[in-house]
């Protein structure tokens, strides 16, 4: 057996949802049918929404689902971008520098395609967006929404449109970096927006099981979640958005949530989304201070064998506030991330690089380059990522493996 260090990826389908999932597959049903086993569908469809809702503090009516995090992501930017465009000629769109590209390829087709502008949030060193940056970056919007307010006596922060037209049509950065595992100040940046009339997207993706996620007080108006990240099936996930939240939608057809989402709802996936999220939300707190330790000890070791790795973004040992608990992020001088990958592999150890290949050829990570890493430091990334099935003995093997691997990584690259 492998040790599985790539969580943050998918984790392994715990055995309540597979159960819930075979249990529900078996039963059939289309929850759009108006026949018996239609409406029995329909009722694991909307106990699960409930349940979904309730885990997140958000509401039942709130939840559209989706096939997953990425097609959310894509709804979120893109329906709220067409909305906003079409209501009061909103064109800008205001976005994390170190997004995963399931916002950032959306963002680059509306610029490409439909002549969108964007702003850029950079982070700092540790991978944080700061607020006064996107303070700064919708200022002009924050300005007309005050003359608007004063002039009128309206209250533009809940959503009214038009006080900044031509201004900003979405605001979007991720609760917590799937890289890094920085963990973003999302209260406030949603408050900035509010205040500014702009809509907040959020994708908490890889927070959700790992950090206390409330939609609600979030002041989010728009958020991702995706179920195989806390154990539940892949293809399945959700955009939580306000009911006051306008999205144009992306997929025509039966118009089955909200008319935002057609496609026939996937009841097997629903509800064992519901179950794995139920279970990794009853077990955060336990289990956010055990990933937190093995993530410590395997940081901490992998440091402390001299071969000049270092931590990437800010780490402070026992905090689980600023970087998620279950992410260790790791520079290895002198070799390929991709090398390391390799022989990691070849030696029963499962991680990632944390970036993307492009046509085979591995690419620097951009949240790495973003922070502000030279590219032949981002080069030698290593990603290790735990979850609900890690274990010591992961960790173990990991820094048993990795003196032999870092040599063989370093003599491919002639640096060793
Ligand atoms: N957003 C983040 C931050 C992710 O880490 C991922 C998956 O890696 C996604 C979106 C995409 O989610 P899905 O795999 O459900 O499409």
């Amino acid at each position: 057996m492998s040790a599985y260090l790539d969580h943050a990826a998918t984790t392994p389908m715990r055995a309540s949802a597979r159960a819930a999932w075979i249990e529900q597959s078996e039963r059939g049903g289309n929850p759009s049918s108006l026949h018996t086993s239609g409406r029995a569908a329909r009722a694991v469809v909307e106990e699960s929404r409930e349940e979904i809702a309730g885990a997140l503090s958000a509401r039942p009516s709130e939840v559209v689902f989706t096939s997953g995090g990425t097609e959310a992501d894509n709804l979120a930017i893109k329906g709220t971008y067409a909305a906003r465009l079409a209501s009061v000629g909103a064109r800008r769109l205001v976005v994390g520098g170190i997004e995963h590209h399931a916002v950032l390829d959306p963002v680059e087709h509306l610029v490409k395609a439909q002549g969108a502008e964007v702003t850029w949030l950079e982070p700092d060193r540790c991978g944080h967006i700061l607020v006064d940056d996107l303070r700064a970056a919708i200022t002009p919007v924050l300005a007309s929404a005050n003359s608007a307010n004063s002039a009128d006596g309206a209250n533009s922060a809940d959503g009214a449109d038009g006080a900044d037209a031509g201004g900003v049509a979405v605001v979007s950065v991720m609760w917590a970096n799937n890289e890094v595992g920085t963990v973003q100040p999302v209260a406030e940046l949603a408050a900035v927006a509010r205040e500014a009339g702009v809509p907040f997207h959020t994708d908490a993706v890889q927070a959700v099981g790992q950090l206390p996620v409330d939609f609600a007080a979030s002041g989010a108006d728009l958020m991702t979640v995706s179920a195989h990240k806390v154990g539940g099936p892949v293809g399945v996930g959700a955009l939580l958005a306000r009911r006051d939240a306008r999205l144009v939608p992306l997929v025509h057809g039966g118009g089955q949530e909200r008319q935002v989402r057609s496609g026939t709802l996937d009841a097997a996936g629903i509800r064992a989304f519901a179950v794995a999220l139920t279970e990794a939300v009853a077990e955060r707190d336990v289990e956010a201070k055990r990933l937190t330790v093995l993530r410590d000890r395997l940081i901490g070791s992998a440091l402390g064998l001299e071969l000049g790795i270092s931590v990437s973004g800010c780490w402070t040992e026992g905090d689980a506030t600023d970087r998620l608990p279950g992410n260790a992020h790791l520079l290895v001088p002198g070799c390929e991330g991709d090398s390391l990958l390799y022989l990691l592999d070849a030696a029963g150890v499962e991680c990632s690089t944390g970036s993307a290949c492009q046509a085979g050829v591995p690419q620097p990570s951009h949240v790495l380059l973003a922070m502000g890493y030279p590219e032949a430091e981002a080069r030698g990334a290593l990603r290790l990522s735990l979850g609900h099935t890690s274990t010591d003995g992961d960790v173990d093997a990991f820094l048993a493996a990795l003196p032999g691997v870092v040599e063989r990584a370093r003599r491919a690259s002639g640096a060793a």
